[in-house]
């Protein structure tokens, strides 16, 4: 399932799919704040990845995040074998079914340093899975609310891409994703 948006001159695409599989500069982690792999979309990146995404990550801990990613931050590597050309990681909270204006906070954070480090990196297209709606537990409509106004902020203000994608994993979830596009 696939549905465009225009917006201000920026292709959004809302689809399902595996994220893995994108062809775009760059594909979003919603990786966990060691940045040393995990599970759901962070596990399937980095074992199809294979291991230099790891030994960039790595690298990061060593520099410049000894103690780990924070919350809402973002940063580069290389994609590995997977077809995109980049991976960002970056880390959305933890919510066990909770949301609370801080929590959007440090959500919206994740987006919007993801879409500002594409920028900074000269890159055109990006594809987001639906950070912090797996094992996080955000409430999933809260999620794409917020990802939705993180777009938009970026768009309007520093617009600089031209394709943004978020890849659902499940037609449920891209119901979800289009019904907030559609508010
Ligand atoms: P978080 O820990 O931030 O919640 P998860 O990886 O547990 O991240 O889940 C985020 C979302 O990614 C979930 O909706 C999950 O279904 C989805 N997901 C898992 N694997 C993939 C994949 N290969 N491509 C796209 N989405 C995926």
């Amino acid at each position: 399932m696939e549905k465009q948006l225009i917006i201000n001159n920026t292709k959004v695409i809302i689809k399902t799919g595996d994220i893995t599989e994108e062809n775009v500069d760059a594909i979003v982690n919603a990786a966990n704040s060691s940045l040393m792999g995990g599970g759901g979309v962070d596990g399937a990146i980095h074992s199809k990845g294979g291991k230099q995404i790891l030994e960039e990550c790595k690298k990061i801990r060593e520099t410049i995040y000894p103690e780990g990613l924070p919350t809402g931050k973002a940063v580069i590597t290389t994609a590995g074998n997977l077809p995109s050309k980049y991976v960002i990681h970056t880390v959305g909270p933890i919510c066990n079914g909770k949301w609370s204006k801080n929590l959007e906070k440090q959500l919206y954070s994740a987006f919007y340093n993801s879409l500002e480090l594409a920028k900074r990196e000269n890159l055109k297209s990006i594809a987001f899975p639906f950070v912090s709606a797996g094992a996080y537990r955000c409430p999933k409509e809260k999620v794409a609310t917020t990802a939705k106004k993180a777009i938009i902020d970026f768009i309007k203000y520093e617009n600089s891409l031209d394709e943004i994608r978020f890849v659902l994993f499940s037609e449920e979830d891209f119901n979800i994703f289009i019904k907030s596009f559609e508010r």
